[in-house]
């Protein structure tokens, strides 16, 4: 159980495609054990490995209130996604920024777990945003290529979203779309 450095934008770590796992060896346990400490530490809701510098397909994700979770996703592939969902996302690789990026907002996902088993996973919001952010680390991709609109701190989200809410009250009142 360790804290890992965590690799930031502009490191080319984070531009690489990440190599398969063949087998689930002890230091891959220990990665994995690694990249929760790490993701926790952080405040994250997923982790992919390259974030802390090791080009394997693995992620993790734990979105906070569902059944399932903390999942780990091995060699995981998009098998599906549906609808579209927009709002604010963020990076333990990009930290303090954050920015709008469309998702879809229903994702379907097939990995292995820790046993080398092939299991499904189904998201929606939150938990499809993170499978499809996680995944893109593997084909070395980030949301900061996605991002609609600035980069904000995370102060400016803040005033973002208060915008919105005000704007949403106010054209609730006038009974406009
Ligand atoms: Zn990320």
């Amino acid at each position: 159980m360790a804290i890992r450095k965590i690799r930031e934008i502009g490191d080319p770590i984070l531009t690489k495609v990440c190599k398969p796992v063949k087998e689930v060896t002890p230091r891959i346990t220990e990665l994995i054990d690694d990249m929760f400490d790490t993701m926790y530490d952080a405040n994250g809701v997923g982790h992919a490995a390259p974030q802390v510098g090791i080009l394997k397909r693995i992620v993790v994700i734990d979105c906070g209130d569902e059944e399932e979770q903390p999942i780990v996703l091995i060699n995981p592939e998009m098998l599906e996604t549906r609808g579209e969902q927009c709002g604010l996302e963020g990076c333990l690789s990009v930290p303090g920024k954050s920015g709008e990026v469309r998702r879809p907002a229903y994702a379907k996902v097939k990995a292995y777990n820790e046993d080398m088993e092939e299991f499904i996973i189904e998201g929606e919001d939150l938990l499809a945003r993170a499978l499809c952010h996680e995944l893109d680390h593997l084909d070395g991709h980030m949301y900061t290529e996605l991002v609609e609109g600035p980069l904000m701190t995370s102060e400016e989200a803040a005033e973002l979203m208060e915008k919105r809410e005000m704007e949403k009250a106010a054209q609730e009142e006038t009974g406009e779309e």
